[in-house]
């Protein structure tokens, strides 16, 4: 038996598979998708068996040294995605198989079998484990190999499981269960009126009274105050039997999450969700946008379709941005379909996570809701894939492989034959695009359910403002709602958009701005420990007293940040309680939770934060946002930064008046005529599309374009100089007329981590071969050893030109 492998090798020369024996022992054992250990030259690599066949055209083949798998941890789905991905992302085979592993598989560990059914385990190989215990996967190796195949079958069967202790503890959790053993003796038991054994019989009442099972002995010990001794005294008379299982350590444990019922759909909602569910009835992949304003109800139309892909027997993904993955959002999935929901996102530990997607793996879930990498769990029957605000940026990873969920998830809705439903109620100007040309299925929600109204809007130019005399960072208006608020005891959404806004050390006397000496960008002011930093490579340093330039003494913090704020809040506001969220006060785990809980128990008037907040926050008593600085996006080098403002201000404008009180919404900034802004303000999405279309066609811009980038750093300035431009007269020849090429030029950024990078773009509408040409300028990089330290990115659908 011969597999071809692809090796941990991330690099040009070895995006391929190499072919190697199977020793005969493992004949049985080996499938693609397994991950295993090779000799490579002098070295031992990982790597994932990709086919199984029987001839090879190389000769003197290599024996596999070790299988790191019982079971394949890459469906024949994923194998596949796996190399599409690749060439779609130009990136290496190992590197996107690796990111749809989670991380605990990437450690070091050992591997253990462990009983699951003790009474289907045969004697001959129950001896051989300890006593509640775990058997060492190598020991069997080493000195029962013959046996192992029939280990394999019975982790297939599930009679068995093998278990990875992970280095970073990521290994299974234990815990104690209790049942009734004996009824009768039970029931006896309970009879006896006397003093002595009361706990003991407030533990067995307690079990009697529950429908016969295993309970978790820690619930039964809490309920009934007694302790594991007392339960221990049941268990050697025979009435009761104390089991310890392994338990996935579920991180939404301990929380009352209340069960949901399906609602009434609206009229609105029927109509979003029809082409769903006729797409999910006839087994057919369609892509289906859904725009629905912010409270229109997409969630419910997501739930009910999930539900119907659940009534089929498939599984349902759903993803969310990291940012809105909040314990309320992962509730109303919970609350729905409870146990049979995983949820995957970057709060989780790295053993967290492995519980989470083990489950998927074992098929003991249907839901998975998640962040980005989500698109990945390897459910083998999926039904619909969910792309919750379908616009956000998070959904693109910007690291190898760049891969964009949309992409993957619609390349996996064509696999399965099912629907994929984008949701956002600011579409992305792509998916909108691709909406009203057919390709993709509109549904519209334009309504809030139960026809609330949308907020009402204001717009204040903090120029006049300033002009009157209020020099405060809070307008006149703002202030008088605020206390308003605070009087009807009504709750504020206080939102500071602080992309773009640099919070810099500047010196009023000569200019000087604090520049991180190894990137190309100033530093950011920390008040908490007192620091400037850079926020591309960490640099760090003490606020100077005097300017390094001229020495005056006038050098300070300019600019605003959620610290000042809440300053100022206190001092003009001093009786509100004010929540601040932040990535200062949000670092902790679990704090993220505690701050959005204490803000729903209404412990505070006002939640002030950054972009954190403006989503996905459903909170009855909000009745007012605030939002400052509105307009500092738009100033950033991006062409996106009209779209992203007005995608911005309307989603953190939704987050007033979704209940039965009306809202309203402040919005503060200097640039307030800016068509992004106002159209926010009036939720016109419509006009905004048409009028972003137009500019986006001018400027010859997505979606009319597609963006090629290449980008070279170089600690050498004139080497990323010279490399890019060797690049750009190689592409100048081959591209077609069609094509725009740029540069090469600077990048946005000019110089990160003491490397200097310059870049070449194009813009193209159809060019087949550009991914070839790509590769083949970064592997004629890679043979020139005068280049070593060239490093090249290649995207061929560029989100940022950053
Ligand atoms: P969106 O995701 O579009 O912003 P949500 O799904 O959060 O909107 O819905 C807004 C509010 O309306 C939520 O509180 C939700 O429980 C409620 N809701 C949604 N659909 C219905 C319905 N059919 N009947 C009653 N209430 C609904
Ligand atoms: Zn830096
Ligand atoms: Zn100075």
């Amino acid at each position: 038996m011969i597999a071809a492998i692809v090796v941990d090798v991330p690099s040009g020369s070895v995006n391929k598979t190499f072919d190697y024996k199977v020793p005969e022992q493992w004949e049985k054992w080996a499938e693609p998708g397994m991950r295993v250990i090779v000799p490579f030259g002098p070295r031992k690599l990982q790597g994932f068996i990709l086919e199984l066949k029987n001839s090879s055209d190389v000769k003197g083949l290599k024996n596999i040294i070790e299988i790191l798998d019982p079971l394949p941890v890459l469906t024949s789905e994923l194998i596949e995605l796996g190399q599409w991905l690749a060439g779609h992302t130009l990136s290496f085979y190992i590197t996107t198989y690796q990111a749809m592993l989670p991380a605990a598989m990437k450690a070091t560990y050992e591997k253990f079998f462990v009983v699951l059914k003790q009474e289907n385990l045969p004697e001959h190989l129950a001896v051989s484990f300890p006593r509640h215990g775990e058997l060492s996967f190598n020991e069997v190796m080493k000195e029962f190999p013959d046996q192992l195949n029939e280990y394999l079958s019975l982790v297939k069967s599930g009679t068995l499981d093998v278990i990875y202790k992970v280095k970073d503890k990521a290994n299974k959790k234990k815990v104690k269960f209790v049942s009734i053993l004996n009824k009768e003796l039970a029931a006896e038991l309970l009879k006896e009126n006397q003093k002595k054994a009361e706990k003991q019989r407030a533990v067995l009442s307690e079990l009697l009274y529950r429908p016969p099972g295993d309970y978790l002995m820690q619930d039964i010990l809490v309920e009934t105050g007694a302790s594991l001794p007392t339960v221990q005294a049941l268990a050697k008379k025979g009435i009761v039997q104390i089991e310890e299982k392994e338990v996935y350590r579920d991180p939404y444990k301990g929380r009352n999450i209340k069960q949901s019922e399906p609602l009434p759909l609206t009229d609105n909602q029927l109509d979003a969700i029809k082409p769903i569910l006729n797409s999910i009835e006839n087994d057919q992949h369609d892509t289906i946008l859904v725009h629905g304003v912010t409270g229109s109800g997409k969630t419910e139309v997501y739930l009910q379709s999930i539900q119907a892909v659940l009534d089929k027997g498939k599984e349902a993904i759903c993803l969310v941005p990291e940012i809105s993955l909040t314990p309320m959002m992962v509730n109303r999935f919970k609350g729905r379909f409870g146990s049979r929901v995983a949820v995957l996102h970057s709060g989780l530990s790295v053993g967290e996570k492995y519980d989470e997607w083990r489950k998927i793996l074992r098929k003991e879930v249907s839901v998975v809701v998640g962040a980005r990498s989500a698109a990945f769990a390897p459910f083998t029957n999926l039904g619909i894939v969910i792309i919750d605000e379908e616009h956000e940026s998070s959904y693109k990873q910007e690291d190898h492989p760049r891969y964009h969920a949309r992409d993957v998830s619609i390349w996996r809705g064509k696999y399965h034959s099912c629907p994929i439903v984008l949701g956002s109620a600011t579409p992305s100007l792509e998916a909108y695009a691709r909406a009203k040309k057919g390709r993709y299925i509109l549904s519209e929600l334009k309504s809030r359910v139960h026809s609330n109204p949308m907020p009402e809007v204001k717009i204040v130019d903090m120029r006049e403002e300033l002009k009157s005399g209020n020099r405060s960072m809070f307008s006149n208006d703002l202030m008088e709602m605020m206390k308003d608020g605070l009087k009807k005891r009504e709750q504020t959404v206080l939102f500071l958009n602080r992309r773009g806004y640099a919070s810099f050390i500047l010196c009023r006397d000569c200019g000087y701005v604090a520049e991180c000496p190894h990137c190309d960008i100033s530093l950011t002011y920390h008040k908490r420990n007192a620091a400037l930093k850079c926020h591309y490579c960490g640099y760090q340093e003490t606020i100077p007293s005097a300017c390094p330039s001229c020495a005056s003494e006038h050098i300070r913090f300019f600019g605003t940040g959620t610290q000042k704020v809440e300053e100022e809040l206190a001092k003009v506001l001093p009786e509100a309680r004010v929540i601040r969220m932040d990535v200062d006060t949000t670092s902790k785990k679990g704090s993220h939770e505690r701050l959005l809980t204490a803000f729903e128990k209404e412990e505070a008037d006002i939640l002030l934060g950054t972009q954190m907040i403006a989503k996905g926050l459903d909170f009855p008593k909000v009745t007012l946002v605030g939002i400052l600085a509105a307009d500092t996006m738009l100033h950033l080098p991006d062409f996106r930064a009209s779209e992203k403002t007005f995608q911005l201000l309307t989603q953190v404008s939704g987050r007033a008046g979704r209940h039965e009180l009306e809202g309203k919404v402040i919005i503060q900034g200097y640039d307030t005529e800016h068509y992004s802004i106002q159209l926010a303000s009036q939720h016109d999405y419509h006009s905004f599309y048409d009028y972003e279309m137009k500019t986006r066609k001018l400027h010859q811009y997505p979606p009319f374009f597609y963006l090629g980038l290449l980008t070279f750093s170089h600690p050498d300035l004139m080497q990323a100089v010279d490399a890019s431009e060797k690049a750009a007269s190689f592409l100048s020849s081959r591209l077609s007329e069609q094509s725009i090429m740029l540069g090469p030029v600077t990048s946005p950024i000019a110089r990160i981590k003491d490397r200097y990078r310059y870049q070449v773009m194009i813009k193209y509408k159809n060019e087949p071969e550009l991914g070839n040409w790509f590769e083949e300028i970064i592997f004629h990089f890679q043979k020139d050893k005068s280049m070593k330290d060239l490093q090249i990115t290649a995207e061929l659908n560029a989100q940022t030109l950053m």
